[in-house]
């Protein structure tokens, strides 16, 4: 028996949740309690002001509000992790044993961190010139220790294998750390040692290319095929795999990016794919074999990069085409693929990277977006933080 039940069921209440319930909300078609979010997560984030925070131009509590203030009114907050997916029976469990049922099923759960695939590192976090972007309890030690860099030190930055979520934020960080160190007068006498696990700096050709352009410019090297497997935080040695090697290389800051997957409740769940993924039709979102079920955001299928932009695009197409699907209705919205990257280069340039499925470059301004602008820089620092949380998340853009 199930404990309750709603007409539509949201599970993650981040970018993906809440765009898709703000929308709901507005369509006039649920009565207040028929839509439940499902979600522990005390507070939300906009996780793209992360890269910024860590090279020190804004504080990290900018980017977070209660989670209370983002959930439209209307909707019921479930304060729980979903434990597992019965969508043959309509029903999700609770970590407390409850059980949800539903008649519409949306999961925006968002991918799952793997901080422990790197051995030697847990623990040892935000400690001893250890950091990341990718976590808001230690964004802010980013820009704590890069401001400690003094001549002679080794500064490591690593990128792990494919997929993550926000594909440029690796590199960002390695732009910015050069930019600060340059303007202190310190980048002659400081290594940047930057190791990605792929094999290039960008997927997309095009943005590839003026990034090649970024890297020379800059004088810096990156280590291709160098995956960070293990450090040794004692010795402040970084180890990485490489063509079936082990290579150490001792540091003075090390910026991790963590490998990441899809969330273990997915990953072992009858909704997912072979790779772990929500399966869903590329185009539509709908999944490929519960109808009542569709996914968007970092933990479906959808073969695009993992991106907020990407979700804003996705958002309305999933909308309109759940609500056909309750009135009876073809589902006629289709999803291009769009998803968007501002590769930040310095701390007044920044690439606008936009492009859709299998590459096809979908810009939005009349000028060669490849290209670092400022005025690109003022978008990405100043005016996409409001248009998330006034615009997105509110069904708004
Ligand atoms: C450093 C950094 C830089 C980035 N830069 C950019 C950028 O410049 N541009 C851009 O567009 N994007 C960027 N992103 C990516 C963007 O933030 C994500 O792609 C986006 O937030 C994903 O939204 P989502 O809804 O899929 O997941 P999230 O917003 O991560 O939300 C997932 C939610 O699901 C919840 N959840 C997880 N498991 C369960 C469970 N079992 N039960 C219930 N709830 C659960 C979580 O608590 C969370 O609240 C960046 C991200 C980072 C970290």
């Amino acid at each position: 028996m199930p404990n309750q039940r709603y007409r539509l069921v949201i599970v993650g209440s981040g970018t993906g949740g809440v765009s898709v319930a703000a929308r709901m909300m507005k369509s006039g078609q649920f009565k207040q309690g028929e839509v439940a979010i499902i979600d522990p997560a005390k507070n939300h984030y906009y996780q793209p002001l992360w890269t910024i925070v860590g090279a020190g131009v804004y504080d990290k509590k900018v980017t977070k509000k209660k989670q209370n203030d983002v959930i439209p009114n209307g909707v019921e907050w479930i304060k729980h992790l979903v434990s597992e997916f019965k969508p043959d029976e309509n029903l999700v469990m609770l970590d407390n044993g409850d059980l949800i049922l539903y008649e519409y099923l949306v999961v925006a759960a968002g991918i799952q961190i793997d901080w422990n695939k790197i051995a030697g590192l847990e623990g040892n976090l935000g400690k001893n010139g250890i950091c990341s972007n990718y976590s808001f309890d230690y964004v802010d030690k980013t820009w704590e220790f890069l401001k400690k860099t003094k001549a002679g030190d080794n500064l490591v930055f690593t990128q792990p294998p494919m997929p993550i979520k926000c594909a440029g934020a690796p590199q960002k960080i390695v732009y910015l750390a050069d930019d600060f160190l340059r303007k202190n007068g310190l980048r002659e006498h400081v290594k940047i040692d930057f190791n990605l696990a792929g094999p290039g700096i960008f997927g997309v050709p095009k943005y590839k290319a003026a990034l090649e352009k970024v890297l020379e410019e800059k004088k810096l090297q990156p280590n291709y095929e160098h995956n960070l497997v293990e450090v040794r935080a004692a010795e402040k040695i970084a180890i990485f795999e490489h063509k079936g090697e082990r290579i150490e290389k001792k540091y003075d800051l090390l910026h991790v990016v963590p490998p990441m997957s899809s969330p273990d409740f997915i990953k072992r769940s009858p909704i997912a794919d072979e790779g772990g993924w929500v399966d869903v039709d590329k185009y539509s979102l709908q999944h490929k074999k519960f109808s009542n079920i569709f996914s968007l955001g970092d933990c479906s299928s959808l073969p695009t990069s993992k991106t907020g932009a990407a979700i804003r695009k996705q958002a309305p197409v999933l909308v309109k085409n759940l609500l056909s699907l309750m009135k009876g209705d073809s589902l006629s919205a289709k999803y291009d693929g769009y998803a968007s990257c501002p590769l930040v280069t310095s701390y007044s340039t920044c690439i606008l990277a936009e492009f859709g499925y299998d590459g096809k470059i979908m810009e939005t301004f009349p000028f060669d977006q490849a290209k670092p602008r400022r005025s690109m820089w003022i978008l990405k620092a100043y005016l996409l933080s409001p248009m998330y949380w006034y615009g997105m998340l509110k069904g708004r853009a």
